[in-house]
């Protein structure tokens, strides 16, 4: 498979997902949160989409960096620079690299700035408690179908959390009970990209 047809059916994929899943993500982010998450994603996937020919021309690290930074500039919310922070930074280090590291520890390293960019932890009840079970997965070389459902549980796993950082942490206790919308946006990505790579 050359870059250009994986940069634009990962485009299609998550494009699709999001889009199907708008107004799901949308209904989560109105309990936890100002209920405009599905809108913010699907607004940054439908600028991505409209840039697809020219990004399906650049090398592989290059069309992730700059896909990052179009969610930066469209998205919005705070997912924008977050989503934005873990794909600038992937596609950067897929770039940079000698020898070719091993996409789990690129993945770490991307995360771990997503999460200083954040000032958030694992346990904060979001994105990163999909980001870093779905890391933990790729480190074990876990199958695409084992990554994606370890991605669904996890999201689902956040409505057992405490709400620490973004608007659901206004909400303390009460913010207990209910999926995190970014963790949920983030599997449905998870899960999009594994069955596409499939
Ligand atoms: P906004 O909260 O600005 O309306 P969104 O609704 O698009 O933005 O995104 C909310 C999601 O972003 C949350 O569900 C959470 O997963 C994630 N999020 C918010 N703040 C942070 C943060 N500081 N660190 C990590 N993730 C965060
Ligand atoms: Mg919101
Ligand atoms: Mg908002």
């Amino acid at each position: 498979q050359t870059d250009r047809e994986l940069v634009l059916g990962l485009i299609e994929a998550c494009h699709e997902a999001i889009v199907i899943h708008a107004d799901d993500l949308c209904e989560l982010d109105r309990a936890i949160g100002d209920g405009d998450h599905g809108t913010n994603m699907r607004r940054g996937c439908e600028a991505v989409y409209l840039d697809r020919e020219r990004l399906c021309s650049l090398p592989l690290p290059q069309a992730i960096e700059t896909i990052g930074m179009t969610l930066v500039m469209s998205v919005g919310g705070a997912s924008g620079p977050l989503y934005g922070t873990l794909l600038i930074e992937i596609g950067r280090r897929l770039g940079t690299r000698e020898n070719e590291a091993d996409f789990a520890t690129i993945l770490g390293e991307a995360v771990d700035a997503v999460a200083r960019r954040g000032r958030a932890h694992a346990g904060d009840k979001t994105l990163l408690d999909v980001l870093y079970p779905v890391q933990t997965e790729m480190v074990r070389q876990s199958a695409l179908i084992n990554i994606a459902k370890r991605a669904e549980v996890s999201a689902q796993l956040t409505a057992d959390m405490k709400a620490m950082r973004g608007r659901a942490s206004f909400l303390g206790d009460r913010s207990i009970g209910h999926v995190d919308p970014g963790a949920s946006s983030c599997a449905l990505l998870t899960t999009a990209i594994c069955r596409y790579l499939r």
